[in-house]
């Protein structure tokens, strides 16, 4: 049961790209062929209910809640799994090199460890996170969702509102997935 051990899986995208539900399928067939598996999420993501993950599809999956990859590293050390799942990294607290190297000593304990997380934010700047950690995967999976408004794979998740704080919790009410020429059709409309 020890072949996979030590990789870093990372599944990046926009909204409504199929991430979390690719997090999920990969912990539970983990979980199936017997590795001890767990999933976390940080905790400013309450959308649904908390302790568990919930895709856009509502499927769903238990989980812990951490702030951030200290306490993630703790709730490690007493459970000691062999495969973790990481959801919505973007949203763990602490810089993001405390992060990196939080998850290096998962990886040098042969962890397996499983991320999802935004690519970009609403208007197409990286996340920090995600970007340092892209390079440094085992296996690196971009998702797409479908562009609203031509039906190519979107680029982007838009923000419909003009609110401008880079977190802002939201389902398909909040957000719409645009590819790169539809966002930037919409943002001169704007301007
Ligand atoms: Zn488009």
């Amino acid at each position: 049961m020890h072949q996979y051990k030590g990789k870093l899986i990372v599944h990046t995208g926009s909204m409504f790209s199929g991430k979390t539900s690719s997090l999920e399928k990969d912990v539970k067939r983990f979980n199936i062929a017997g590795y001890k598996t767990i999933a976390f999420k940080p905790s400013i993501d309450n959308r649904y209910r908390k302790n568990e993950i919930v895709t856009h599809d509502l499927t769903s999956m238990d989980c812990i809640l951490v702030n951030d990859i200290d306490e993630l590293l703790d709730y490690v050390d007493e459970l000691e799994p062999d495969v973790i799942g990481i959801d919505e990294v973007q949203f763990l607290k602490g810089p993001v090199d405390r992060i990196i190297s939080g998850i290096y000593k998962l990886l040098n304990k042969d962890i397996t460890v499983v991320v999802a997380g935004l690519d970009m934010d609403y208007t197409g700047t990286p996340f920090e996170i995600v970007k340092e950690l892209m390079p440094i995967a085992d296996y690196l999976y971009k998702h797409h969702a479908v562009c609203i408004k031509c039906g190519n794979d979107a680029w982007v998740s838009h923000r419909k509102s003009k609110d401008t704080e880079r977190i802002k919790i939201g389902a398909i009410n909040e957000y719409e997935p645009l590819c790169r020429k539809c966002f930037l059709e919409e943002k001169s409309k704007t301007e």
